[in-house]
C-alpha cells in the first residue's frame, strides 16, 4: 500500500474567498483525520491569469485560517521537465497530435450550442486519421498539442458525489495537453504531478468533477498506477446562483482578516457550512475533530448577507 498523501494545491490567481477557504479546510481536516500527508503545491501554470504575491498571500491565509502541512510549497513552473518527458512519451506513442484551430473555429465547428464555454467540443479537426508517432515540441506559439480520447465512458466513484460516468470524447473530445505557449496544460500537469508526488487521495471543489476522467485517461495513457481516490465536495455559491466570485463583493479571507474578523469566526461560518451545526467560533484543529464528511449537505452552500454579518458584527 503506498503511503496515503493528499496536496493542498491552490492556483495564485487571486486572493482565496471564502469558498476556497471551505474546499481546502475540508480536505485539510480529512487529512488529519485520516493521517494522510499532506503536501502544498502551488499551480502557477496558468499563465495570464497568475497574480505576482498571490501564492505567497495563499500561504499566508492558509496558516492563518490553522492549517498546515508536511511538505511543500512546490511550484509547478520551477521544473517544466517532468511534463515534458510525460508529454514527449505520448507522443512518442502517437497518443498526442499538434492543433493549429482557435477557439473561434472550434466555436464555428460546433454543432450544437454548449452550456460551458471553457469547454468547447474539439470536433477533431487536426486529428490524423492513425495514431502517428511524432516528435513533441514546445512552445512555438502556432500549435497547441490534443490527446486522442477514447469512445466510450470513464467510470470512476467519488468518494462524495457517488459513480461518476463521464464520455470525454462526447463531451470535450481531444483536448489539450499543451497549450500554444509552450506549457503544460491542467489536465496534463496536475496528473503528472499527482502522480509524480505520489498522491494518493484527491479532495477538491465539484467544478472539477468533469475534469476527473480526463485526468483518469491520462493516467492511463501514461501507464500510471495506481490511480488516486477522488472526493468532490460542492461549492459555495452567491445568492444569484453562480459560484462565488468578485460579482457578490469582496469576499477574500485576507480582507475580512484585514477588517479584524478572527480565522475562529472564518472557520465557524464555514462549520456552519458543512453541517456541524449551530454556527460558533471554532479553531481548524476543532473543525478538523468535528468534521464528518457523511454529514455534509448534498447542495451547494449559499453564501448570504446574513453570514457576512455574522462575520463582520463578531469581530466589534
Ligand atoms: N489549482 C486548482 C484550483 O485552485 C485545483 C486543482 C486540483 O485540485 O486538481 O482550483
Amino acid at each position: 500500500m503506498p503511503e496515503p498523501r493528499t496536496r493542498l494545491a491552490p492556483s495564485p490567481t487571486g486572493a482565496l474567498h471564502l469558498g476556497n477557504a471551505r474546499t481546502f479546510l475540508i480536505n485539510w481536516a480529512m487529512a488529519r483525520q485520516n493521517g494522510w500527508r499532506i503536501m502544498l503545491r502551488i499551480e502557477d501554470l496558468d499563465g495570464p491569469r497568475i497574480k505576482t504575491g498571490a501564492d505567497e498571500l495563499a500561504i499566508d491565509t492558509l496558516r492563518w485560517l490553522g492549517m498546515d502541512w508536511d511538505e511543500g510549497p512546490t511550484y509547478q513552473l520551477h521544473d517544466l521537465s517532468r511534463y515534458h518527458a510525460a508529454l514527449q512519451r505520448l507522443a512518442d506513442a502517437g497518443l498526442i497530435y499538434p492543433c493549429a484551430c482557435t477557439r473561434k473555429e472550434i466555436a464555428e465547428a460546433q454543432s450544437a450550442p454548449h452550456g460551458d464555454s471553457h469547454d468547447l467540443r474539439y470536433p477533431g479537426t487536426c486529428r490524423p486519421a492513425e495514431p502517428t508517432p511524432t516528435r513533441y515540441v514546445a512552445g512555438d506559439d502556432q500549435q497547441a498539442w490534443r490527446v486522442h480520447a477514447p469512445d466510450g465512458e470513464i467510470v470512476f466513484d467519488d468518494g462524495f458525489a457517488g459513480r461518476q460516468a463521464i464520455d470525454v470524447q462526447a463531451t470535450v473530445g481531444d483536448f489539450v495537453v499543451a497549450s500554444k505557449a509552450g506549457l503544460p496544460a491542467y489536465q496534463l500537469a496536475v496528473v503528472v504531478d499527482d502522480h509524480d508526488q505520489g498522491v494518493t487521495h484527491i479532495v477538491r471543489g465539484d467544478d472539477l468533477i468533469t475534469s476527473t476522467p480526463r485526468q483518469l485517461l491520462l493516467y492511463r495513457l501514461l501507464g500510471y498506477e495506481p490511480t488516486p481516490s477522488y472526493t468532490h465536495v460542492p461549492l459555495v455559491l452567491g445568492e444569484d446562483g453562480h459560484r462565488l466570485a468578485k460579482r457578490h463583493g469582496d469576499t477574500r479571507v485576507s480582507t475580512y482578516r484585514d477588517a479584524g474578523v478572527s480565522a475562529e469566526r472564518i472557520v465557524g461560518l464555514i462549520a456552519g457550512w458543512c453541517g456541524l451545526g449551530e454556527r460558533t467560533e471554532m479553531t481548524a484543529a476543532e473543525f478538523a475533530e468535528a468534521f464528518d464528511l457523511a454529514g455534509l449537505p448534498r447542495e451547494s452552500v449559499t453564501f448570504t448577507g446574513d453570514d457576512d454579518r455574522w462575520l463582520t458584527e463578531g469581530s466589534r
